[in-house]
């Protein structure tokens, strides 16, 4: 055998041992009582929440994220809160409406400002119009506030809104929607007055169980000891296999969002048009989000890959801006007069049945996994019950069909 061949096996043999090493730290067991220290990795919407409730309920919390709070999906985000037809199968809308619920309980506790009203929704194909219809009597049946409305009865709500070209409307009573930097500050802030800590511009590049029931969870800015960490990462597409050993099969989606500078109040409700979806912020502030994706073309391929958050010159994003605010003013005629204020690129973090992730996955006890689309209308609901799963130790039954180690189908959402 050759010296070079003698060498590469050696290599291979402390590569699988290093790997076997890592597994067997991975895998150490955790403490059976209630974690004194998390540390929640993200401080993204769902980061924020997590470090919110596990704080309010006592616990020393460190929130560290790599780049500053809400910059990544929960900034370029569209921030409908809602619980509409499209949320299925059952128990996810019901999971969805409990997240409806929980944004009404926090809303006052942090002072977020959330417009609520509900939403307007229709298509252009009659296929889809069909569709719509049998979808809102499904919502009918399961008690839910939705309902179709006549052209006129749009109107006399949304009297800014040109809405020939349709029939009608399904109107999801309950939905709302809000300014989500606004929503994570506030959130980090409550859990700050908690006494939690929170790091930005601070990357974590591991988390290792320790002997002694610990973990010693490896960041740019020094080592944090802790009893448990979360990992809500987003649409990170190597974060938990590198923080908590699994991989969770993402569909990560870019999307374009234009924020204008503030308007007097044109709408009241979002409204989800063929093309386009528009609500106006409680700050006056016009959000335009577009329902089709990037053009499938070799261009945007190359340009993707480096899933960028913001476009290359301000040319390009103004482009993108105008031709959002002209399909916006085929609906809302009014918004022709508005001026950019941001165009931002969010990437959806979406796993790929289009079901939230949430659970400590066998690989690695010591974690705990926060993935998930609609993180925004999940936030509350989702920092409630996984503060509650971590200090109680007890699984809740609203988790169950959302855990890390399930098989993934793919299902085409969002
Ligand atoms: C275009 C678009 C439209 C959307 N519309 C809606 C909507 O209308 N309604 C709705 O409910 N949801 C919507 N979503 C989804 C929603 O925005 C997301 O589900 C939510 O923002 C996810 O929040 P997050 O905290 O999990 O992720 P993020 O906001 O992406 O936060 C994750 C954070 O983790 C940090 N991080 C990653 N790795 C590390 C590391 N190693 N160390 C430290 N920090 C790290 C990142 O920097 C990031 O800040 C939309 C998303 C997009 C992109």
């Amino acid at each position: 055998m050759t010296r070079a061949k003698l060498h590469s096996i050696e290599r291979r043999t402390a590569l699988k041992l290093a790997a076997a090493l890592w597994l067997a730290a991975r895998n150490r067991p955790v403490s059976a009582s209630a974690p004194q220290r998390v540390v929640v990795i993200g401080g993204g919407i769902i980061g924020c929440a997590i470090s919110y409730y596990l704080a309010k309920a006592g616990t020393q919390v460190t929130l560290v994220e790599r780049d500053s709070l809400a910059s990544k999906a929960s900034r370029g985000t569209f921030a409908w809160i809602n619980a509409t037809w499209a949320k299925q199968p059952r128990h996810y809308h019901r999971f969805s409406q409990m997240g409806l619920n929980a944004w009404h309980e926090l809303e006052s506790e942090l002072g977020i400002p959330i417009r609520w009203g509900g939403s307007l929704e229709w298509f252009s194909s009659h296929e889809r119009q069909v569709k719509l219809g049998t979808d809102i009597e499904e919502q009918a049946r399961w008690g839910e506030a939705a309902k179709m409305l006549t052209g006129a009865e749009v109107s006399v709500l949304e009297p800014n809104l040109t809405v020939s070209g349709a029939n009608s409307f399904a109107y999801s009573g309950g939905d709302g929607a809000l300014d989500p930097v606004t929503a994570c500050q506030r959130l980090a802030a409550g859990a700050q007055r908690y006494h939690a800590t929170v790091m930005e511009q601070c990357a974590v590049r591991s988390a290792l169980p320790n002997d002694e029931g610990t973990v010693t969870v490896s960041t740019s800015q020094g080592d944090l000891i802790a009893d448990r960490y979360v990992v809500a990462t987003g649409a990170d597409p190597v974060a938990t296999k590198a923080l908590a050993g699994v991989t969770i099969p993402q569909r990560s989606t870019p999307g374009v969002i234009v924020i204008t500078k503030p308007l007097r109040r044109l709408i009241h409700r979002v409204i989800a048009a063929p093309g386009i979806h528009l609500h106006q912020r409680d700050d006056g502030k016009l959000v335009i989000g577009e329902q089709e994706g990037a053009p499938n073309n070799a261009a945007h391929s190359l340009r993707l890959r480096e899933r960028p958050t913001r476009f290359p010159d301000n040319a390009t994003a103004l482009a993108h801006a105008q031709r959002m605010l002209a399909i916006a003013t085929q609906f809302l005629p009014a918004a022709a007069a508005a001026e950019v204020d941001e165009v931002l690129i969010g990437w959806r973090p979406l796993p790929l049945d289009g079901h939230p992730v949430l659970g400590t996955p066998n690989a690695s006890p010591a974690s705990y996994l926060a993935i998930m689309h609609s993180g925004i209308s999940l936030a509350p609901l989702v920092g409630q019950l996984v503060a509650q799963e971590l200090l109680t130790q007890t699984p809740s039954p609203h988790l169950e069909h959302y855990r890390p180690d399930r098989h993934f189908s793919a299902v085409a959402r969002y």
